[in-house]
């Protein structure tokens, strides 16, 4: 996934009302340094990011996106983003992508340890090919996450309801499900409830039910499952936000990942018991993941 685009942004403060902020952008050559030693991104992992899906140019969900961006950052203590700010950031950068489907990255860190500013920046990139496991679908593995349900509550240290840069868990996660000759994982508490995937959310199908585990901080809310449910309930489908407990996971008459780059990717197998897979409803849903999408 080779960088073509990144963009060095001075954050503006969240009520700076002007219309064109194109003087705190500078461009940068994408593949030379661009952070000091200094960064809390990197030293610390300390900051937050977003990943948002291109499709010929057009980049899905963006006010999504920034709604969620700015709730990592009040999670975390960090400035509001100015929302014209980075939504100018980012058609400036899917300007840049071109046909095919591509990944903006929108990161704030908090900057350099003792600086005045947090530091943020911008990129774009060519999505790898997912049409593998869009059609072909994915066996997935269940992991303790080492915290039960209520946790969230218990310690809202933890951050859990929020997309900060420390995924080095949730890579963690997704090496050993390849161990164990799966795709991908879904993470469960040790009181027995369903979460969701080190980089996706999951969504099952109960008959013309369409069941996401309920997002009480302890995951994030994705936002490609929140635009899918917009249009099942379109299409008359039923959707709900439930408790999910892992049982419910070999019940299920079809399952999906969904996330904003690899889309719905439908589950085949969970701990090696197969679970059915709708072809015809799965390619639907894709092909709306892929349509146009504000
Ligand atoms: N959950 C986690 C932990 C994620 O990292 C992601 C996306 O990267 C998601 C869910 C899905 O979010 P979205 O649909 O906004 O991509």
């Amino acid at each position: 996934m080779a960088l073509h685009f990144a963009l060095m942004i001075d954050p503006a403060a969240s009520d700076d009302a002007r219309t064109d902020f194109s003087e705190t952008f500078t461009a940068v050559d994408p593949a030379a340094p661009a952070l000091t030693v200094g960064e809390l991104s990197t030293q610390r992992g300390d900051g937050i990011f977003e990943s948002i899906g291109v499709v010929d140019g057009h980049a899905q969900e963006v006010g999504a996106h920034l709604s969620r961006l700015a709730h990592s950052a009040q999670l975390c203590d960090l400035p509001q983003p100015n929302a014209r700010q980075w939504r100018e950031a980012v058609t400036r950068a899917a300007a840049e992508c071109g046909p095919g489907e591509a990944v903006i990255k929108l990161i704030l860190s908090r900057g350099i340890e003792h600086g005045p500013t947090p530091t943020a920046w911008v990129t774009a990139a060519t999505a790898a090919d997912n049409t593998r496991a869009r059609t072909r679908g994915i066996r997935v593995v269940t992991l303790d996450r080492g915290y039960t349900l209520d946790a969230p509550t218990r310690a809202p240290w933890l951050l859990l309801g929020a997309k900060t840069l420390s995924y080095a868990v949730n890579m963690a996660a997704l090496r050993e499900a390849h161990r164990r000759g799966a795709d991908d994982a879904i993470f469960t508490t040790t009181d027995g409830f369903v979460l969701e995937a080190p980089t996706a959310s999951l969504i099952l199908r109960r008959g013309d039910t369409f069941v996401t585990p309920a997002p009480h901080g302890g995951i994030l809310h994705g936002t490609t499952q929140l635009s899918l449910f917009d249009h099942l309930a379109a299409e008359g489908y039923e959707t709900v936000y439930e408790n999910v407990p892992a049982s419910a996971l070999h019940t299920a008459d079809a399952a999906w990942l969904v996330s904003s780059v690899r889309l719905a990717a439908p589950i085949t197998a969970i701990d090696d018991v197969d679970v059915p897979v709708d072809a015809e409803l799965t390619a639907a849903v894709n092909a709306y993941l892929l349509s146009p999408r504000d």
